[in-house]
């Protein structure tokens, strides 16, 4: 297992849409594992797979608290079958955007089928966090961040600083 990069916003490559996993192999499980060692490492909750560069919908997750024993989810190919009209708001941040949080609104309850580790499909009903979780991960496969969902004025202040810090760190900006 290796530690990849997580890119940062602003980067063009966040913004691409991932595409579709054709077989769940050996080479995609080595992928997702080093997806979760990143995500371990960073640390957060979620990853999608283009964080690390990989345009391929992939989706590593694990929401245990720190007393837990850890509970890694995978989440292959994901499509969001229904989503209810009651709406729920989390304080969200994200690994691309680093130090930034603010209030999302989303559906409070999704049913999902995806492919698991072993290129399984499963169903799911996904409520509360974990709802709002997969919906932001999801929506990382579309080329969307969370800062997407606030206002244009909320998203440039939090662009502007996150541009200034990677100057900062001599970081040089994609085109
Ligand atoms: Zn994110």
């Amino acid at each position: 297992m290796a530690i990849r990069q997580i890119i940062t916003a602003p980067d063009i490559r966040l913004k691409q849409v991932s595409e579709q996993v054709d077989a769940v192999d050996d080479d995609l499980r080595a992928l997702m594992d080093d997806m979760l060692e990143t995500m371990y490492a960073a640390p957060g909750v979620g990853l999608a797979a283009i964080q690390i560069g990989i345009s391929q919908r992939i989706i590593v997750m694990d929401l245990a608290r720190d007393e837990e024993p850890p509970a890694p989810r995978y989440f292959i190919n994901p499509e969001i079958l229904e989503a209810s009209e009651e709406l729920v708001i989390y304080e969200e941040g994200c690994l691309s955007v680093p130090e930034m949080y603010d209030e999302v609104e989303r559906p409070n309850k999704v049913r999902i089928r995806y492919l698991d580790y072993h290129g399984n499909p499963q169903e799911h009903e996904c409520e509360e966090f974990l709802a709002t979780c997969i919906q932001h991960e999801m929506d990382h496969l579309e080329g969307i961040l969370f800062i997407d969902h606030l206002s244009k004025l909320k998203r440039n202040m939090i662009l502007r600083k996150l541009q200034k810090a990677k100057r900062g760190q001599g970081e040089t900006q994609p085109a």
